[in-house]
């Protein structure tokens, strides 16, 4: 049979060019669902220089249930951001059928295309001449978002899992296939892949720049705090809930202490700050026009008049 062998090809190829030209120790993370208990994901590793076995494995397991990979590779057993130096791809979550107009707007079109199992939905890739590290890759990413009109949500994440092609996507009765639909990598420069788009993201609306031109005070949330409000969910003293993005009984989300170490989900992947969280579970960007009223939202949940709290001045324009 032939068409095992290619899948198998496409699958070690793919697996290769995540892991380019990482460091001795690097890691290739597969994670999956847990085929009789589908609210559990599970994690296996495998050394980056050698991606047949995790093709091997990737393949197995598809027979039968969801199966993801991470994106960077990984240094040690984690599947959080702290466990990457460096990815080498950019990459965008795709989920409309008219892709061509916006990748017109591209320098570099993407190198990898995989369709993800639902219909209109593909992952893009872009190789990279020289890696970057965890946080240049989300604003590069973010940046390739935008210009796309792409998921700009926690799939930016450095510590992102992704479906490989060859697996099948669980979430439809029957399973659909996870295809390569354009596999002809050449790795180019972040600085070629993103020039002639508009490089600062970060930079709020007008309109929310004016309201965030006093200090972010809910940013300054500990997470304990907002995940409870925002979920519903106590925080127990393990520190990790249920996640609320997924069927998840073993609880998966953590909650760090700290603003700064927000929060994140080891079961899909997801995780960052308090917008995240909201943005997310409200379905709302957190960028542009939608940025303004996720904060809206959030002030009235956190911060409303009669409890704000005595380092908060008051926010502008609201009564
Ligand atoms: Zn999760």
């Amino acid at each position: 049979m032939t068409r095992p062998t290619q899948t198998d090809t496409a699958l070690v190829a793919y697996l290769a060019l995540l892991t380019s030209r990482e460091p001795a120790g690097g890691l290739l993370e597969i994670r999956y669902r847990q085929p009789d208990s589908p609210g559990r994901m599970r994690q296996h590793w495998h050394p980056a220089a050698h991606p047949r076995g995790a093709a091997r494995e990737i393949l197995e397991l598809a027979e039968r249930t969801d199966v993801y990979v991470g994106v960077a590779p990984r240094r040690h057993r984690h599947g959080g951001r702290s466990a990457i130096q460096r990815s080498w791809m950019l990459w965008a979550d795709l989920d409309q059928t008219d892709t061509a107009a916006h990748m017109a707007t591209l320098a570099v079109a993407p190198g990898v295309v995989v369709a993800s199992g639902t219909a209109g939905h593909h992952h893009l890739y872009w190789p990279l001449a020289q890696p970057l590290s965890g946080p240049e890759v989300e604003r590069a990413n973010r940046v390739l978002a935008r210009a796309l009109h792409a998921d700009t949500g926690a799939v930016l994440n450095a510590a992102t899992i992704l479906r490989p092609p060859g697996t099948r996507n669980f979430k439809h009765t029957p399973a659909t296939a996870v295809t390569l639909e354009r596999f002809e990598p050449r790795a180019h420069t972040a600085a070629q892949i993103l020039k002639g788009l508009p490089t600062d993201p970060d930079t709020p609306t007008r309109t929310a720049a004016a309201r965030v031109s006093t200090p972010d005070v809910l940013l300054a949330i500990e997470p304990e705090r907002y995940v409870q409000a925002i979920t519903g969910l106590q925080v127990p003293r393990s520190r990790k809930v249920s996640c609320p993005f997924h069927q998840d009984r073993n609880p998966s989300l953590h909650v760090y202490p700290q603003a700064a170490q927000g929060w994140a989900c080891f079961g899909c992947g997801r995780g960052g700050s308090i917008y995240d969280l909201a943005g997310e579970l409200w379905q709302l960007h957190t960028r542009g026009p939608e940025f303004v009223e996720l904060r809206n939202r959030l002030r009235d949940l956190l911060l409303p008049n009669t409890t704000t709290p005595r380092h908060e001045s008051a926010p502008t324009g609201r009564g």
